[in-house]
């Protein structure tokens, strides 16, 4: 894992700024991940994309995940702190993960599949042409062909093999007492943070550069530390 320092994050937040969601998760993956080239980070399972993801994110930002989400049944705005330890299953990265189900043979999704389907507005249809194009080997089938609860078992399957491709966790009501399922995005919520840390990195350079006429290279180059005692100097 690398370290990221204050000219790497804005020249991330530059390059990610005007992508997709899918392909800033990309972006933020090959970050993660620099031993891998950056063109298999598109076929890499969900699961590994995450956990790359979340643990750059514990790096970056620390273990902990402070989000919120509405309760399904009263609306109730719940603060929730995780752990980024907590979030996912242990061990999973790097291992084969096809699984047999319906008499067919499936690879797990990865980012390349979601690209191809993002445009899809029925879920029902995308959710079969995410299963066909994740068909390794078929006997008497075809994706296309699945009923609905047959396309069920093998997201069941596949989220079984691969299971850090789906952060879901229980979330109890702290106003009415129900007992709800949150979803979490890594990519969404890594870079949020990121867009947040550059934009408030731009502003310490712009109160800098106006009180001492330094340029950004020679404001991004100082330790945080120097920034802030600086800063407080020019705006106490
Ligand atoms: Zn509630």
């Amino acid at each position: 894992m690398r370290m990221i320092q204050a000219l790497d994050l804005l020249t991330l937040w530059e390059r990610g700024s005007s992508r997709h969601a899918l392909d800033r998760s990309a972006l933020l993956c090959a970050w993660a991940r620099p031993e891998l080239p950056v063109d298999t980070i598109a076929d890499l399972p969900l699961g590994e994309v995450t956990s790359s993801l979340l643990r750059l994110r514990a790096a970056l930002f620390g273990e902990r995940i402070q989000a919120h989400v509405d309760c399904e049944n009263c609306g109730e705005r719940l603060e929730l702190t995780i752990g980024v330890r907590d979030l996912l299953q242990p061990g999973t990265d790097s291992v084969s993960r096809d699984v047999d189900a319906a008499g067919l043979r499936f690879r797990p999704p990865c980012l390349r599949d979601l690209s191809a389907i993002v445009h899809e507005r029925d879920a029902a249809q995308g959710a079969r042409q995410l299963l066909a194009r994740c068909l390794v080997d078929g006997v008497g089938g075809s994706a296309a062909l699945l009923s609905e609860m047959t396309v069920r078992e093998v997201e069941d399957a596949l989220e079984a093999a691969d299971p850090n491709a789906d952060l879901a966790f229980d979330v109890r009501c702290e106003a009415c007492g129900h007992l709800g399922t949150a979803q979490l995005d890594a990519g969404d919520l890594l870079w949020d943070e990121v867009d947040c840390r550059a934009r408030a990195l731009l502003t310490e350079v712009h109160l800098l550069a106006r009180a001492y006429g330094w340029t950004e290279s020679e404001i991004l180059a100082l330790s945080a530390e120097r920034r802030a005692s600086y800063l407080s100097l020019v705006a106490p």
